[in-house]
């Protein structure tokens, strides 16, 4: 039985694998998109995607990687949910080795597995997660209506996640490291004049701890290194992300974080025929109409690779 042989194999379903999706199934290549869960990776995370054109209004994240996801299906991408563990090449074609002990087969591959939310690593964080350690507002917002919650972190995420909490919670603490804030200013204005926020700067949170559920932090001052009991009834960590790329080993070249190296414009990696779209691309825009143009240009340059295999 000849075994079945995927033109383009995309690894991850948020905005740049998706999108590859459609321009490689619109260009009539057999594609499929691994994903281990459920797709739209961290945008469907979000809750309302303000700064992508065309939605004056906004849109929510899991409505925006819904009609992506529907997009990429209309046009032939086939969605296999299985986690990858390993990357091959054989006799110059690639192989996908799932978790499952499955194995998949492709004469191009797409890796846009994006990058993984950050813990803080401290006592108590695992143990209390899904007990009042939250790193999704969206998912577990509502379960802190009329709560007084912390958020960790100072960048865009921490914001934008803060501003939308407050729409259950009675208080939101923002506690950063630093003193002044890395998020863009609109969203800095927006979360340092609104009633419900307020911030704790240049404090780390050393501890979690509680009965049950988390009931205190302890906070260290990063000036003084004193530390105090913090009373809080949930905390929201958005501490930026690590990329998503433990399944490809050595088989294209990685940077001193583990980001793929791979050409900005061509999206090639260090692997012929392997290419590497969105936030697991080393010095990528983080932006989800960023990580779309960059799945649109990597699938046109794997289509480009095919024809030329084909040629020769
Ligand atoms: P980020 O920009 O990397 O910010 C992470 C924040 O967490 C920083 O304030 C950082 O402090 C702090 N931090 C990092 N490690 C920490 C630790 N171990 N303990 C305590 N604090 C720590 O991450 P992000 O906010 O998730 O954003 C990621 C990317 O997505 C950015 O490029 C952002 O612009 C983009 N994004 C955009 C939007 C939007 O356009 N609306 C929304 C969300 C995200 P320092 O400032 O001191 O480094």
């Amino acid at each position: 039985m000849d075994k079945n042989i995927w033109d383009v194999a995309i690894i991850g379903g948020g905005g740049a694998g998706l999108t590859a999706g459609l321009y490689a199934s619109r260009a009539n290549l057999k594609t499929c998109l691994f994903e281990k869960m459920s797709s739209g990776g961290q945008i469907a995370l979000t809750d309302t995607v303000e700064n992508y054109p065309g939605f004056p209004e906004g849109i929510t994240g899991p409505e925006i990687s819904a009609k992506m996801e529907e997009q990429a299906k209309k046009y032939g991408t086939e969605f296999i949910l299985e986690e990858v563990a390993k990357l091959e090449e054989k006799n110059s074609q690639f192989i996908i080795r799932t978790s499952s002990g499955k194995e998949y087969f492709s004469k191009t591959i797409i890796l846009a597995s994006g990058a993984s939310f950050r813990r803080m690593g401290v006592p108590g964080e695992r143990e209390f997660t899904g007990r009042g350690v939250s790193y999704c507002a969206t998912c577990d917002g509502a379960f802190f209506k009329n709560k007084a919650i912390a958020v960790v972190g100072g960048g865009d995420s921490a914001l934008q996640e803060g501003i939308f909490l407050t729409r259950f919670a009675t208080q939101v603490h923002v506690i950063h490291r630093r003193d002044k804030l890395r998020a863009s200013p609109i969203l800095q204005t927006r979360a340092l004049h609104h009633p419900k926020i307020d911030f704790i700067w240049n404090a780390v949170v050393e501890s979690v701890s509680g009965s049950g559920k988390v009931e205190n932090l302890k906070l260290k001052d990063v000036n003084t290194n004193q530390t105090r009991d913090f009373k809080t009834d949930g905390v929201f960590v958005f501490i930026g992300h690590d990329p998503e790329t433990g399944y490809i080993g050595d088989f294209v070249k990685l940077d001193e974080k583990k980001y793929v190296i791979a050409d900005p414009v061509t999206m090639e990696t260090s692997r012929k025929g392997v290419f590497a779209a969105g936030e697991i691309r080393t010095g990528a825009v983080k932006q989800l109409v960023t990580a779309c143009g960059e799945g649109c240009a990597a699938a046109l340059q794997a289509q480009y690779y095919l024809e030329n295999l084909e040629q020769h």
